[in-house]
């Protein structure tokens, strides 16, 4: 367990020890933590994260991970900009309307950080293969995705299961949002969330979604979407470098009340159609069906 120092005394010269000016200030308050600067600075240098979505919550995500250190980003989004995005996504603006949102995001964080590199893909996820594409060799994935209900939180999270990689997913609502983190064979999954969850009623609470001819928008101002991209980064940060929090949760965070709460607390399923042994039949997995 760390402990909050207010004087670290180092080993080496604190010279020694930066390997980039950049990352003083990041590296004085790891070592406060009472954790390894270097080692911490170090993990994060060399991990790739991909990051699907990249509206008002990935973008700014992008953005917070480009500036801990993260070297390799991977951003996928089939949608240009449009007006209605401006008052939340502030990396755009009114000359990008039109553009790819990917290509935008790159390009903000890409003339503030020069060493960080920036993959973008434009392809609309579908399916699980198209997915497996897009994570392979990524250390970290982020779902930033909210539509069509659990669809493509779905399909993520068997890419991932296939491919061994952690995951975290966001969800935004008007006064909180939702964050699960996911590692392949230590906690459960995504589905293993919904199965916990699954009931007639929240049946038909997905089939009302998929039926109705709406198009939903985010009931989310910019202030909320900064503490929740925030909050999600820091919680994603100290699961990667300390490693000690609490699994198979999905965690709330109250904007209102500014506190975070255990959500709902599930377990590992083993009738799980992901990650369980065992077969199942429910009528969930034909209305939310993955390919
Ligand atoms: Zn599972």
């Amino acid at each position: 367990m760390a402990h909050a120092r207010t004087l670290s005394i180092l080993n080496q010269p604190f010279d020694f020890l930066s390997k980039d000016k950049r990352f003083k200030s990041d590296l004085t308050y790891y070592l406060s933590e009472g954790l390894d600067g270097p080692e911490v600075l170090n993990t994060l240098f060399n991990l790739k994260v991909t990051i699907f979505g990249s509206g008002g919550g990935g973008s700014i995500i992008a953005l917070q991970l480009a500036n801990l250190g993260i070297k390799n980003i991977h951003l996928v989004d089939p949608d240009k900009i449009d007006t209605s995005n401006l008052n939340r996504q502030f990396m755009f603006n009114t000359n990008d309307i039109g553009k790819f949102k990917v290509d935008a995001v790159k390009n903000f964080i890409s003339i503030r950080n020069r060493d960080v590199k920036i993959t973008t893909s434009i392809k609309r996820i579908s399916n699980i293969a198209d997915a497996i594409e897009e994570i392979k060799d990524s250390d970290w994935v982020f779902c930033c995705m909210d539509e069509p209900p659990y669809i493509s939180q779905r399909i993520i999270n068997r890419a991932s299961y296939i491919k061994n990689v952690p995951s975290i997913y966001g969800f935004s609502s008007r006064d909180a949002a939702k964050l699960l983190i996911v590692r392949p064979n230590i906690t459960g999954c995504m589905d293993c969330l919904l199965a916990s969850e699954d009931s007639p009623e929240f049946q038909k609470l997905i089939l009302s979604f998929q039926k109705s001819n709406f198009s939903p928008v985010t009931p989310i101002i910019i202030p909320n979407m900064m503490l929740e991209t925030s909050w999600i980064v820091k919680k994603w940060l100290d699961q990667v470098i300390k490693d000690n929090q609490e699994q198979n949760v999905l965690y709330r965070f109250d904007y209102n009340v500014l506190r975070e709460e255990k959500f709902i607390s599930f377990s590992k399923q083993n009738n799980c159609p992901t990650c369980g042994t065992k077969g199942n039949e429910s009528k969930l997995w034909k209305i939310i069906q993955i390919h």
